[in-house]
């Protein structure tokens, strides 16, 4: 098989190394990829990248540094504390074996021509060979997997000149950081196989809908740029994520997107892209690293609630608390990421899932269908569960009910909206922060300093470990004025295992079958009682929200005060009667008195 000698590829890593201009860069990659042969290009790339596949699917390599500088010491026949003191001056093991490898060989007549290791240790290393090799290395697995490992590494050593042994070894623990961006990849590969740059357009549709580098120039290398506008989606294979672009202004939203717009809840999750075929689920995360063995529950979700032999659906995964359905902050996510425990972590720390694009199904490419037709076939594909749903989405045709939706978003725990375009042109725009989808997130967000004593005045049933119990309570706020309570909240967290167990006894003497007449609630509750018990709550924030009735109309019309977040902080206030509760004016006080807290903006351009 035609192969390139590795030196060749080590000369332009030192080459690269020594420029910072992305124009000599590129020229440099441009002569490189012409002179490899077709059948180890898409190797050359990984090497180059400091890995052996796409980011998606590549082995790790994790040689750690320990074993990598015993390889280095067998392979030159030294000790390690020799290899070690080389190492901690030098600061770079690749360096170190550079300069132990010199200092090893007198210089001879022959190293003139470059040819002093390759004849003493037999034909001169080749890319093909390297990166097979260094494949065995990341694949060697259970016992005996080190010494493997080892012996591989040392036989590359063995054959390698010293500069050859330098990016060996930084490739080989991970600290190759040439920093060739993948931009410049793409555009060397179009000048080196379609002439010139002007070609960069096909060539990245090509790698939106599969990215891996590698495999686009191996296509681009054999098959030219033919080949490469043939490459479609492809089951398992993420597609670049369509970003958003940012504004705050509801109206100017609108106006950019023609006067209306789908607005869907901006979950504060994960996103995630799950492919299925047939019972087989992969689920990618934004940044398109495989994230399926987090979410064994998710898969199992897939495979139950998406009608198709083959799909792949976008949505965002939420904490939930399993007991009362409420959304929890993103945070809460972090302890899916370890590699153990997960089936603990899968009962300890729940999702739901919000799906809200199709970009594939059973053969139809929908990425360039407008965002209508892919909403419709999501719900036709999708069938719904109560952790496996549609994102909560409403078509908005002015500024004021955009505004309600998103205070109703961000009133149940939401980040704010997305805003989509329904024009025919919005299609499913990938790898690109467009104006197709707008975020509307707050600029701030307040903090709720003080705590507040609400009235039960009503009650949701629970589910999961609180079945039998109360899953949240639906909470009020006195208003002297009218002699009403007017809900505030729903409350879920902060009750203990005692608190659950003791808190219907406590609340049946006040239980009635219909809403109390005292009682303002657009909620629907399950169970309502007489407002007397007084219980101690706090929460993140004070927002508006369309859903409460408290100081409805009074702050922004047809929105009231909702606590985001709240918590029971564990006190009963039986010293306090219903109308000592806190009053909706002192919440309106609270809401304008909140201290300002500015919400850190994602630069736009920026992948988060
Ligand atoms: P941010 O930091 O604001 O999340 P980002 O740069 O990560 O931004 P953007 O494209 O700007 O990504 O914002 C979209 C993100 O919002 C998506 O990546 C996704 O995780 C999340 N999201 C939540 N709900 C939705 C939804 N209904 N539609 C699209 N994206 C959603």
């Amino acid at each position: 098989m035609a192969d390139l000698e590795f030196s060749a590829l080590v000369n332009f890593y030192e080459k690269i190394e020594a420029t910072s201009s992305r124009l000599a860069m590129t020229d440099l990659l441009v002569a490189l990829f012409k002179r490899t042969p077709p059948e180890v290009i898409d190797k050359l790339v990984y090497l180059t990248r400091g890995t052996l596949g796409p980011d998606y699917a590549a082995p790790e390599l994790g040689v750690a540094e320990k074993l990598a500088l015993r390889a280095v010491a067998l392979a030159l026949g030294l000790g390690a504390k020799e290899v070690e003191a080389a190492y901690k001056q030098l600061g770079d093991l690749g360096s170190a074996a550079e300069e132990l490898m010199k200092k090893r060989k007198p210089a001879s007549i022959l190293d003139f021509f470059g040819g002093a290791e390759a004849a003493q240790s037999g034909r001169p290393l080749t890319v093909g060979e390297v990166y097979d090799a260094l494949m065995r290395i990341a694949k060697a697995a259970g016992p005996g997997a080190q010494d493997a490992k080892i012996t591989t590494l040392v036989a590359l050593l063995k054959r390698a000149q010293p500069k050859e042994a330098k990016y060996l070894l930084r490739i080989v623990t991970g600290k190759l950081r040439l920093g060739v961006a993948d931009m410049t990849i793409l555009d060397a590969l179009a000048v080196a196989f379609a002439g010139s740059k002007s070609a960069r357009p096909i060539i990245e549709r090509a790698y939106n809908v599969h990215p891996d580098l590698g495999y686009i120039a191996k296509v681009l290398a054999e098959q030219g740029l033919e080949g490469v506008k043939g490459i479609r989606v492809t089951v398992g294979v993420p597609v670049k994520p369509m970003l958003a672009e940012r504004l705050s202004d509801p109206a100017e939203i609108l106006s950019k997107l023609g006067g209306a717009c789908l607005a869907e809840y901006k979950y504060d999750g994960e996103r995630v892209q799950a492919h299925k075929k047939g019972d087989e689920v992969v689920l990618f995360s934004r940044r398109l690293e495989n994230i399926t063995s987090h979410y064994p529950d998710v898969v199992e979700m897939v495979r139950e609630h998406v009608r198709a032999g083959e799909a792949i659906l976008e949505g965002e995964i939420v904490a939930i608390n399993p007991d009362t359905g409420e959304m929890l902050p993103f945070q809460e996510l972090m302890h899916r990421r370890r590699k153990y425990e997960v089936e603990e972590a899968m009962e300890k720390y729940p999702v739901s899932v919000f799906l809200f694009d199709l970009l594939y199904v059973d053969g139809e490419s929908l990425l360039d269908a407008p965002l209508p037709e892919r909403r419709k076939r999501l719900e036709e594909v999708v069938e719904e569960g109560e952790r496996f749903r549609l994102a909560r989405s409403q078509i908005v045709k002015s500024p004021d009910e955009l505004m309600r939706f998103f205070e109703e978003a961000v009133a149940e725990g939401c980040e704010g909206v997305m805003c989509k375009s329904l024009e025919r042109d919005s299609i499913y725009q990938m790898g690109a922060r467009g104006w197709l989808w707008i975020k509307f997130k707050r600029d701030y967000r307040y903090e709720m300093t003080d705590t507040v004593d609400l009235v039960v005045v009503g009650a949701f049933y629970g589910r999961g470990k609180r079945a039998g119990t109360y899953g949240a309570l639906l909470m009020a706020a006195y208003s002297p004025e009218e002699d009403v309570f007017k809900t505030v909240c729903k409350v879920g967290s902060g009750f203990t295992d005692e608190d659950l167990a003791q808190l219907p006894k406590l609340l049946e003497p006040y239980r009635i079958d219909h809403k109390h007449p005292r009682v303002v609630s657009r909620m629907e509750a399950d169970v309502w009682f007489v407002p007397a018990v007084v219980l101690e709550i706090i929460g993140a924030e004070i927002t508006l929200s369309p859903m409460h009735t408290c100081a409805l109309g009074k702050l922004r019309p047809d929105a009231g005060l909702a606590i985001r977040f709240p918590r029971f902080t564990g006190r009963y206030r039986f010293d306090k009667k219903p109308e000592d509760a806190t009053t909706e004016e002192e919440l309106v006080e609270m809401y304008k008195r909140q201290k300002k807290v500015a919400v850190p903006k994602a630069p736009a351009g920026e992948a988060a």
